[in-house]
Order: C-alpha cells, then structure tokens, then sequence
C-alpha cells in the first residue's frame, strides 16, 4: 500500500518489503526481442560513452561488462517511452553493508534512478534497496537474487513532458519487473532522484523536477564503487498512443 506520505526520504523506519523468492529464470540470458535495439551483447560496447570520458573504461569480460571507479557509461542514443532490459550480478563474495554493497543503477537521463543494489539478507533504508526508485518508492517486494547470481530488470518507462510554456504536463511515470516480479507499478515519479533532501518530511515535496528536458533520454549505468556486473542489455521504443 502506498505510505501516507509522512516518512522521510530515506526512512529507516518504513516498512521493509516482503522478501519473495523469483520463480525459474525470467528471461534472463534470453535473446533480444526482433524490434529490440541491443545496447550491449557482451561483443563491446559501440553503443555507449562514458560518462567521464568519451570512451567507456569499463572493462568487458566474457558476455559481461563491469562497472568500475573510471566513471559511469551511458547510452549514446536516446528513448521516450520505452521498455529497457538490463541483467545485473552483484559483487560475491559480498562485501560492504547497505548502500555501499553492490551499488550502482540504471539512472535514465542521469536523473531518475533506479537502484541497483545488493538487497539479498541485505538490509538498507526501503528507498534505496534494490529496484526502488531512489529516494521515492521503495520495491513493492525485495525480489533480490543472491550475490553473484544473474538478476533481471524490465523496466517501462514514461518520460516526462512539458508544454511550451514551460510547465510540466506530464510526469515521468515508471514500471518495474524484478526478476519477474512487479516491484513498481506505473508509479509516477515526484520529480529528480538526485540531489533530493532527506530531511524534508513528506518525502514527496524533497524532490524536484529540473529544467524542462527533452522526452529523449539516455540510459546510464552508475559508479558507485563497487564492481556489479551488467549484460544482456536491450531496449525497445513503446509508441504509446500510436496504434489507438
Ligand atoms: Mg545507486
């Protein structure tokens, strides 16, 4: 159930999601769907940067890709309104405790976060665990795989709008499979998961919108120190309205 909107950002004392252990696979190591732009298949990385500098550092091994302290890489194309697969391993053995185990994320115009975190026997604030949207929405269940093994994203993802006076119209809106599990439904983002106050009580007013941005956004893949794995990773446009 959503909260009442009286916690803090980053409230230790929300309520932990249920843990609930994925069924088989879901989809993980699966090919790309035929309308899908793959993004990275493990054969390099041609279709990002890095965020720091103009190559990506990270380095590929096998048909994974590892984050590392050269800086985060993003995608050099963009996307509105779109489904985005990712796979992810976090570091085993584990090492670190709440948010410095296994972090990085999928930060979709290096705005809007979601987190990618060690969550498995791993506890940390509700808003920042594995597939919550940092500092808003905790996961409705913690669906975490334990470290080392393959997790899947499927994230659905609704960018915001802005008319050309300026104003928001239409906030940024998103959908998250965990390993299979829904872990946000359509929820509708109050504004940049960065730079947010974790004082300000409702947590809802500590996050802003920024400057209207176009609906185009690129996806980047966080450094946060530690080594998480990334592969698999395709994304597909929704064309929403299209076919109405
Ligand atoms: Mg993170």
């Amino acid at each position: 159930m959503e909260p009442a909107g009286t916690w803090y950002v980053h409230d230790e004392k929300r309520p932990q999601p249920k843990v609930v252990t994925p069924g088989a696979a879901f989809s993980q190591g699966a090919p790309a769907p035929s309308d899908a732009e793959v993004l990275f298949d493990g054969h390099g990385l041609a279709k990002w940067e890095g965020v720091k500098t103009p190559e990506p550092s990270w380095p590929t091994q096998d048909d994974y890709v590892s984050s590392t302290r050269a800086g985060g890489i993003r995608t050099k194309g963009k996307w509105e309104d779109f489904q985005l697969h990712v796979e992810w391993a976090a570091p085993n053995p584990p090492s670190g405790t709440s948010q410095s185990r296994g972090n990085s994320g999928i930060l979709i115009n290096n705005m809007y976060e979601i987190q990618v975190l060690d969550s498995y026997q791993s506890e940390t604030y509700p808003d920042g665990q594995a597939s919550a949207v940092y500092g808003q929405s905790p996961p409705l269940v913690n669906a975490c795989k334990p470290p080392g093994e393959w997790q899947s994203y499927d994230i659905l993802f609704e960018s915001p709008r802005w008319n050309n006076k300026g104003e928001l119209v239409k906030k940024a809106i998103v959908t998250v499979l965990h390993n299979g599990l829904v872990t946000q439904n359509h929820y509708e983002l109050v504004g940049c998961t960065d730079g947010i106050n974790p004082s300000v009580v409702p947590y809802r007013s500590a996050s802003k919108y920024s400057a209207p941005h176009d609906s185009k956004m690129f996806i980047q893949l966080q450094d946060h120190n530690n080594p998480v794995r990334f592969r698999n990773i395709w994304i597909r446009p929704m064309h929403l309205g299209e076919n109405l």
